[in-house]
Parts: structure tokens; C-alpha cells; sequence
């Protein structure tokens, strides 16, 4: 039988591919500068907070006759960052001058990678099963901070930053839509911060993101003019910004206009993108060998021994999790903070439900507050291995103690010792019972 569709009802047909490409940027947490030796922690005032240009030094801040001499453990940073996306590491790889002027800059380069990035290639898959290319990782340095004082209309320089180690992540074009990209971030996150080598918050900075998007007629090979996004502080800004640029192309594109090649900078009050600049080519840059810096030759038993202290990510944790008995969604929500993992493992060292643990967890408003977990576990004892138990009291007797001392005193005074021993986890009523045996067969 034939039922008549109202067409009204349906969604519209999608017209266009959505292609979209992102530039991450994220801080490496080593304790100096890329090129000196000034802290990547300036200092602080009475009131906590950073003194402006209290880190800075001639080589940072450019000064006539300056060397830059790199900071091995930025190199070996982003050769992490490599492994934990599956890049390969180039055997050499050289420092390049990209070039232009801006106050922040005060070499008016910066020291970048174009042609021999630390890692090349790499992925990210993604729960819809698509796989996002990573085109390369490579290193550079952060420029310094400029601050706005609309009050006495003036711009001030902060050069605390000028320096600070950064790698960049560049995908391929393969994300397609603003779910997926906000996807792909988390797992970017989650990947340096398990491995230990950025604390990647985007809300402070240490993590940024440029979006390039474009449509394209569907089915259409050629990609279509590219708008690229800035000003994104969160993920939440990254997803809007996307789902909002889409439809403005849209609109545009539907009209028989053209889409035109520019930076479009995110209003987050207003919800919308406005015009920045018209995009620069990658040859504006006029890139070149930086001078002052060696090519640096990375061997393979180098590499190999990075490879084996990698330390477990996010993934691995996942596969733990799910063999848990935990849903992906659990394992997904419990891996995105090393912190949240942390957490979960250690109670899971007192208490077997992991399910319960998982839950309380997860629904809590902030699931780091250690205590509050515990409580809501109503946890019972867990070490209840008499075996166990008896060794450790037998250890703490052999020890040695002032036996003078009223019985119920001593029995205070052990229970303590064990109590300290297994970090509070031994069943009282089983530890008082081994305890008395010990001072009664003294
Ligand atoms: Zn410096």
C-alpha cells in the first residue's frame, strides 16, 4: 500500500559537503622557554597574580646579538605528541623562520616548522567510526600578549609568553561537521594530558583552535572556498562557531553568492562570526631555514626509548574500563580528565563496584571532590584478608613497642599503626581480633 508523504515534514536535503580542518595549538609544559632559559612561569605578585614581563631575557625579547639555543625537552615533547597520534618522526627535522610583523612579535619571525615538521601524518578515529588524518605535528614558539586598555585607550605588550614552547596539530580536511571537530578536540586533550606533556585547558589558553571550514556542492571534488575561525575558547565556542558558519555559508551559497576567502573572528555574546582580515597564503610567510638553529637529527633507538616510557592514555583506559563491564559511555565520560581517572581507579582499590563508583562519579557536580565520593559509596572495609592482615601486624610488632602500657591503650596504639599501614582500609573488628591474639600470646 502507497502512503502519500507530505513533504513538508521532511528535513531539507542536504545540498552541500561540510569540510572542516582544524589547527590546534597547545602548550608544552616544560619548566623553560623554547629557545632560552627564562621560566614558562613568570612571576607573582603579592595578590597571585602574573607579573607582566617578569619572564623575559635578551634572546625572547629579541634584542641585537641574541642566540636562541633549543630546549631539548620541547623537542622530545612533541615526539611524544607524535606517538600518542601514531606520526611518524622524522630522522631529522630543522627550525624555519616564518615571517611577519605584529607588536607581539618582537623578532618580527616567529621559529616555526614548514618543511621538516618533528612528526608527520598520524590519526585520531572517532565513536562514529570515521578516521581523522593528522597531516603533521610540529614545534614553534608562542608569541608574547597584547592587552587592551579601553580606559586610557592604549595597548600594552606582555612578552611572558614570547617563547613558550607550542606544537601545532594540523588535520586533514576531514571533518565534517561541528560535533565531530568538538570529538576530535576532546581526544586531543585527553591524549596530551594523559601522556603528560600539556595541561591543554582551553579556557586559560594552553589549548587553541583555528577552524577552517568550507562547503562544497555534494558529490563535488573541488573544495570550496575556505572561511577560517578564530577567538575559540572552549569546545562549546568551537561547535557554535561551526554550526553557525555553516549556515551563513549556506545562506550565501543558496543565494548564487560567493563565499570569500577570510578570517572570521567568533562573537560569543552575539553568536555570530564578523570579518577579520583576508586570509594570508602560506607564502606571505616567506619561510626559510632559520640560521641560528642546527637541523637535529633524531635517531631511532632516541625515539624508540621515548616510545617505551609513554606512559597509558586515555584509549588503553577505555579498553580497561569497558572489560569492566562499564558502557562506552561511562569509559567515555571517565577518560576525558586524567584527574577523573585517577580518581576512579583509586576508589576502585577500595570498593569492587566499579558500576556504582562509575555513576556517582560521573553525576557528580564536582567529581573531584575525593570525600564526598567516598561517602556516598557508604564504603565497608574491603581488607578483610586475615592472612594479609596478620602480616602486616606481625611486621608492625617486630618493630618493637613499650609494652608497660594498659592493654586497651596498646590495642589503640597497633590499630593506628595498621590503620596507617593500609591507608584505612583494614576492617577494624578483624584488626583488633589479630591484634589482642598478638598481646595476649606475648
Ligand atoms: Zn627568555
Amino acid at each position: 500500500m502507497m502512503t502519500a508523504i507530505n513533504k513538508a515534514n521532511l528535513p531539507p536535503r542536504q545540498k552541500y559537503d561540510v569540510v572542516i580542518g582544524l589547527e590546534v595549538h597547545a602548550e608544552l609544559n616544560t619548566k623553560s622557554k623554547i629557545f632560552c632559559s627564562c621560566s614558562t612561569s613568570p612571576q607573582i605578585d603579592k595578590n597571585g597574580n602574573p607579573l607582566p614581563n617578569s619572564s623575559v631575557c635578551p634572546v625572547c625579547m629579541a634584542l641585537p646579538g641574541a642566540l636562541p639555543v633549543l630546549n631539548k625537552m620541547a623537542v622530545e615533547k612533541t615526539i611524544t605528541a607524535g606517538l600518542c597520534f601514531g606520526c611518524q618522526i622524522n630522522k631529522v627535522t630543522v627550525y624555519d623562520r616564518k615571517n611577519y610583523f605584529y607588536p607581539d612579535l618582537p623578532k618580527a619571525y616567529q621559529i616555526s616548522q614548514m618543511f621538516h615538521p618533528i612528526c608527520l601524518e598520524g590519526s585520531v578515529s572517532l565513536s562514529n567510526g570515521r578516521v581523522i588524518r593528522l597531516n603533521r605535528i610540529h614545534s614553534e614558539e608562542d608569541a608574547g600578549k597584547l592587552l587592551h586598555d579601553d580606559i586610557n585607550d592604549q595597548t600594552l605588550i606582555d612578552f611572558n609568553r614570547c617563547g613558550v614552547p607550542l606544537i601545532e596539530i594540523v588535520t586533514e580536511p576531514d571533518i565534517k561537521s561541528a560535533a565531530e571537530a568538538a570529538e576530535f578536540l576532546r581526544e586531543v586533550r585527553s591524549r596530551l594530558t594523559f601522556a603528560g606533556i600539556s595541561d591543554a585547558q582551553m579556557e586559560l589558553g594552553q589549548m587553541r583552535c583555528d577552524v577552517n571550514v568550507s562547503l562544497k556542492p555534494i558529490g563535488q571534488i573541488k573544495l570550496g572556498n575556505r572561511v577560517e575561525l578564530k577567538n575559540l575558547n572552549s569546545f562549546k565556542m568551537v561547535e557554535r562557531s561551526i554550526q553557525y558558519e555553516i549556515k551563513r555559508q549556506t545562506a550565501l551559497l543558496d543565494d548564487g553568492k560567493k563565499i570569500t576567502v577570510e578570517t572570521r573572528k567568533w562573537n560569543d555574546a552575539k553568536q555570530i562570526t564578523t570579518s577579520m582580515r583576508n586570509k594570508e597564503a602560506a607564502n606571505d610567510y616567506r619561510y626559510f631555514p632559520d640560521p641560528d638553529q642546527y637541523p637535529v637529527h633524531l635517531p631511532a633507538s632516541y625515539i624508540q626509548k621515548l616510545k617505551k616510557a609513554l606512559p597509558k592514555l586515555s584509549g588503553d583506559y577505555k579498553k580497561d574500563f569497558i572489560n569492566l563491564g562499564l558502557t562506552p559511555y561511562d569509559t567515555e565520560i571517565l577518560t576525558r580528565e586524567k584527574k577523573i581517572t585517577e580518581l576512579f581507579l583509586e576508589t576502585c582499590k577500595m570498593n569492587k563496584d566499579y558500576k556504582k563508583i562509575a555513576n556517582i562519579i560521573i553525576n557528580s557536580k564536582d567529581p573531584l571532590t575525593k570525600n564526598q565520593i567516598i561517602e556516598k559509596l557508604n564504603f565497608k572495609p574491603t581488607n578483610t584478608d586475615r592472612a594479609r592482615l596478620t602480616d602486616i601486624i606481625q611486621k608492625i610488632f617486630a618493630a618493637g613497642y613499650e609494652n608497660n602500657k594498659p592493654i586497651d591503650k596498646l590495642i589503640n596504639y597497633f590499630m593506628g599503626k595498621v590503620m596507617q599501614a593500609t591507608k584505612g582500609e583494614a576492617d577494624p573488628e578483624l584488626t583488633k581480633e589479630i591484634i589482642k591474639s598478638f598481646l595476649t600470646e606475648k
